[in-house]
């Protein structure tokens, strides 16, 4: 049972199917940003569009792409949803109890300091507050 649950963990991070959670706030780097969801995206529908290729070529049939479609959907379109949901919902907790949440220099798509180009969490600011400068949309 934990060996399975092994190799499912492993083909997770194959292919970036983790959605995170609220420990991505305190991790540095975060397992879950914008890039590691369109990375996913991007390897599992290779992954898909080649087999399709290659599947509908084989048995000569058409049909199989529609099934390629209804996989893509399952594979690619829904997990990428749920990751980017999941997301949105952590980092504006992130946004909302840090310093670093409100500073200008706060990359929320990727949880970065774009002065210092380093990852943020809840328990590190780069700068310990000393480059801090408002970000007016926010007030
Ligand atoms: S400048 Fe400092 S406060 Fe602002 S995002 Fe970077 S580390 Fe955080």
């Amino acid at each position: 049972m934990n060996k399975l649950k092994q190799i499912l963990d492993k083909i997770k991070d194959l292919f970036m199917f983790r959605e995170g959670g609220d420990t991505d706030n305190y991790l540095i780097p975060p397992q879950v940003t914008s890039g590691s969801i369109l990375w996913g995206i991007l390897i599992r529908s290779a992954v898909i569009i080649i087999i399709t290729i290659i599947l509908v070529v084989a048995l000569n049939k058409r049909e199989l792409a529609w099934f390629g479609v209804f996989i893509f959907w399952l594979g690619v379109a829904y997990p990428a949803y749920r990751q980017y949901t999941e997301f949105n919902k952590r980092v504006n907790v992130l946004q909302e109890e840090t310093l670093c949440g409100k500073c200008k220099y706060f990359v929320k798509e990727s949880q970065l300091c774009s002065a210092l180009d380093e990852h943020i969490s809840k328990d590190n600011i780069p700068c310990d507050g000393e480059m801090w400068e408002a970000n007016m949309d926010l007030f």
